[in-house]
């Protein structure tokens, strides 16, 4: 059987307006010409998946329930403008304990957590996955080190952290102004 190609997507930043941690539907808000991108990959041979780091289960910014709600409210805005994800993979987990309130069972270090390639390697093995010809679109330098720790592609979008957080000292193959021209530079 052939193998699918996928374009992962980071999603606070890149698909939704950059706020923090968000801990509750509402809070998601999506960044211009977002639907209109992930339609244009729905339209294509490449899958669309969620990579998402939130640490605010681990911190007990909100539960898993609530994160789950708050994905939901991401597909709804999504669907209104025609366009859906194929799956979410979200890391809940944080690696430094010892905070006042936290979630002690999600503070771990985990393999999923990116720049770790977990997600991704949990979504290759689900959906049968290429990655030699798969991508992945994000504002920050964890996303593109997370590409480069799985081998695919990478694109940094200027929304949200626009690469700033420098957490990492890497180079995107591409960088561009939001993920409708990401997408275009995919599907050319
Ligand atoms: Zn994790």
């Amino acid at each position: 059987m052939e193998k699918n190609k996928c374009i992962f997507l980071d999603r606070d930043g890149t698909i939704n307006v950059y706020k923090g941690l968000i801990s509750r539907p509402e809070e998601i808000e999506l960044i211009d010409e977002v639907a209109q991108a992930i339609r244009l990959i729905n339209e294509s041979d490449y899958l669309c998946i969620v990579v998402s780091n939130q640490p605010g289960v681990a911190k007990n910014l909100c539960t898993l329930d609530e994160m789950n709600k708050i994905n939901d409210r991401l597909r709804e805005l999504l669907s209104l403008q025609g366009a859906y994800l194929d799956d979410i993979f979200i890391c809940p987990h944080h690696p430094e304990k010892g905070y006042p309130g936290e979630n002690p069972e999600f503070k771990i270090n985990c393999v999923c957590r990116k720049p770790n390639t977990g997600m991704i390697d949990t979504a290759k093995l689900k959906y049968n996955i290429d990655l030699s010809k798969s991508y992945i679109i994000g504002d920050s330098t964890i996303d593109i080190q997370t590409g480069i720790n799985c081998n695919i592609k990478t694109i940094l979008v200027k929304t949200g952290l626009a690469g700033l957080d420098k957490k990492f000292d890497v180079c995107a193959d591409y960088v561009v102004e939001n993920l409708l021209e990401a997408v275009k530079i995919v599907l050319k």
